[in-house]
């Protein structure tokens, strides 16, 4: 704020009566003259006004941060169900790869006959002792063969294949 260096100025503004009669109580009251009183009070006034302003400003400000701050709060929210979700998926994979794990027959290769599990089906259609393929275990010809945890598992597996591919049509 400038001060003003310069010596007293004038000023002469109408007022209403009322006021006037207040402005004298004021000033007697305090023993100043009317125009000590009215210039300490415009003084304290404009410094009010300034400040009113500058806290309208600081309004303003809060105001956006709270938006702000309700927007990342939804965006934590968010990619939190979005991070528990993937967790649960996780899960249902791991249970799959366990159960997967478990012996499900024979070989049927010629001369092998060596167990062969779950993930060796599904995955990499070879047996791990003779390395002979396995797909013919798929189509069900295979004997002394678990054909119904062998359906299971393919079916636990397409239902996390689908809902994989669900969430990625969505964007999560
Ligand atoms: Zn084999």
């Amino acid at each position: 704020m400038t001060v003003d260096t310069e010596g007293p100025s004038t000023l002469y503004a109408r007022i209403p009566a009322s006021l006037k009669v207040q402005l004298d109580a004021y000033a007697s009251s305090r023993g100043e003259t009317l125009t000590a009183a009215v210039t300490g009070l415009l003084a304290r006034g404009l410094e009010l006004a300034t400040d009113l302003i500058a806290i309208e400003d600081m309004r303003a400000r809060v105001a956006t941060l709270e938006r702000q701050l309700s927007q990342a709060q939804v965006d934590v929210a968010q990619a939190e169900a979005t991070a528990s979700a993937l967790r649960s998926r996780e899960d249902q994979f791991l249970t799959l790869a366990r159960r997967a794990e478990r012996a499900l027959g024979p070989c049927p290769n010629a001369g092998c006959g060596k167990p062969v599990r779950g993930i060796d089906v599904l995955l990499t259609q070879q047996c791990p002792s003779c390395g002979g393929g396995l797909s013919s275990v798929l189509v069900g010809q295979t004997k002394g063969f678990n054909q119904t945890e062998l359906l299971i598992l393919l079916g636990a597996l397409g239902i996390l294949v689908g809902a994989a591919y669900v969430a990625s049509k969505s964007g999560k």
